[in-house]
């Protein structure tokens, strides 16, 4: 998670060092590696921005936040503008070199890391406008800053992931999947994309113009084209949010309350939480979290009948909107003082349950952790979506099961501070073991994170769709340049 704000465009072709790093003139097909000099090489292309090469720009991108892959790019594109994007992509295309944006940079399992060219997405992040219905946002732009931005005229975008440091191009490429359990993830609240493809044409494209590519783009792990401003949905801010925390030590009441809540509909957010084995006596917790009006505000007794617990065994809180979205980023920002904990090694891992085994599969697996499987600074969540909400087909879940409910069931492990190379060999093992059980009872990977996935694991993932996404990887990066992490093509 390093922000490189710091590095702003310069204006067209200034190629000097500049303090900066050491700037590039272009690369030298024979060699297969960047030069600084005007030696045998292909020029770079007139620039707004910068390429980079000095080692500490390139190592300061060569991780993301699970900490334990690494891989160093030859060259950092810090992007001036979109035609940058367009010309160097081009350029890569011409002279073979993988390419691959960068966000935020949270993904676990090296996702967006690229020996090739990485280009700094956040170097363009400008909200560009805020209307009553949408908003229109650079791809490197956070969800942070928008909702704050919008939060200031009485808007929201409807989809809030429960940590809201992350990119649009980011969640846009995985899902963005929220907490709250009416309005689908953030993929299904985009109207509109440019893009820059992976032969360097800039598109733009939706539901209604171009939707192939649209639908390939959104949940598509970056693998067609490069996300570079997006068109989201806003709808009007809830004033206030009621929160009930109930505790649980039978993990039958825990889903018996929790599919109450859901397919009652009347709460707006859910999520359940497990402590870390050994503290607190094992106990899961149900949070539900109900957007109300300043003026008619809900009923504590009226939201949890019915439930295995009386209403009066909860943990009552109230809050405004804008604290309750941004809490989980305060409490990050807490860890990261508290714990280093960027530093952390994450091998997280995280899946689509359907309604038919979630209980089993959760069950089976929580009552199973020790300490190191989540560690401190590590959480164990659980989230519930209608499918119905999940509109977009390049995301994928679980085969249907005659039920309009999917589970995110995530471990997001943290290692102690030092843990090394087998701690993180030892997590992929057992996210392997943990994948292949759940896939047995109908889990799909909501591939944010780590578990280790072979060209069959992906064919298989895709299913269908898999043709398909094989001609529109044809047809949009043919030189199969764009985004080579996930290993999927
Ligand atoms: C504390 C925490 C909480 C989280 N909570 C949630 C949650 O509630 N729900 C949820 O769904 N996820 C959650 N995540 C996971 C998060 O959605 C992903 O890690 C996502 O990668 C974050 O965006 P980013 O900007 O960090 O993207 P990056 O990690 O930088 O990029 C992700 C992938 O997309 C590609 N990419 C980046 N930008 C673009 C672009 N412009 N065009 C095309 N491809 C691009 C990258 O190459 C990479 O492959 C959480 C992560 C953390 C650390």
């Amino acid at each position: 998670m390093q922000r490189q704000e710091a590095w702003m465009g310069t204006r067209r072709a200034v190629l000097g060092a500049i303090g900066l790093g050491i700037l590039v003139t272009g690369f030298d097909p024979v060699r297969r590696s960047w030069a600084t000099d005007g030696g045998n090489v292909d020029p770079l292309p007139p620039l707004d921005g910068q390429v980079l090469l000095d080692a500490s720009s390139r190592e300061g991108v060569s991780q993301d936040a699970g900490r334990y892959v690494q891989k160093v790019p030859q060259a950092v594109l810090v992007p001036g503008s979109v035609r940058d994007i367009e010309a160097m992509v081009k350029y890569c295309v011409r002279n073979r070199v993988p390419v691959a944006p960068r966000g935020l940079a949270n993904t676990t399992d090296g996702q967006g890391l690229v020996s090739g060219l990485l280009i700094e997405m956040r170097a363009l992040k400008t909200i560009h406008r805020i209307d009553a219905d949408r908003a229109v946002v650079d791809a490197g732009a956070d969800w942070l800053e928008l909702t704050n931005a919008a939060h200031a005229k009485g808007l929201t975008p409807p989809a809030l992931t429960g940590f809201l440091g992350l990119t649009f191009g980011g969640t846009l490429s995985l899902g963005g999947i929220p907490p709250a359990i009416q309005s689908g993830g953030q993929v299904d609240s985009v109207l509109e994309l440019e893009v820059v493809t992976g032969t360097g044409e800039l598109k733009c494209c939706s539901k209604t113009q171009d939707r192939e590519l649209f639908e390939a783009v959104l949940a598509g792990l970056g693998q067609y084209a490069i996300i570079t401003k997006a068109t989201v949905k806003l709808g009007p801010a809830p004033a206030k949010v009621r929160g009930h925390e109930l505790a649980y030590t039978s993990s039958k009441d825990f889903f018996q309350d929790f599919k109450t809540l859901i397919k009652r509909g009347e709460i707006s957010e859910i999520y359940g939480d497990w402590w870390r084995p050994g503290e607190h006596g094992e106990v899961s917790h149900l949070n539900a979290f109900t957007f109300h009006s300043v003026t008619k505000p809900p009923t504590d007794a009226q939201l949890l009948r019915g439930l295995t617990k009386p209403p009066a065994d909860a943990v009552v809180s109230a809050n405004d909107f804008l604290p309750h979205v941004t809490r989980i980023d305060a409490a990050v920002e807490q860890l990261r003082e508290a714990l280093d904990w960027d530093h952390l090694a994450k091998p997280w891992m995280t899946l689509w349950l359907p309604e038919k085994s979630v209980e089993q599969y959760v069950t089976e697996v929580v009552t199973k952790l020790t300490p190191s499987d989540v560690g401190v600074g590590g959480f164990v969540l659980l989230y519930a979506h209608r499918r119905t909400k999940l509109t977009r087909p390049s995301l994928r879940l679980p085969a249907p099961d005659g039920s309009d409910w999917v589970y995110l069931f995530t471990l997001m492990t943290a290692g102690a501070a030092g843990a090394g190379p087998e701690f993180a060999a030892e997590m992929l093992k057992r996210n392997r073991h943990l994948f292949d059980r759940a896939r047995a009872l109908g889990a799909t990977r909501y591939p944010i994170e780590s578990t280790p996935f072979t060209k069959a694991d992906w064919q298989h993932h895709y299913g269908d769709r898999w043709p398909l996404l094989q001609k529109l990887k044809r047809k949009h990066d043919p030189a199969n340049i764009l985004t080579p992490g996930p290993g999927i093509f």
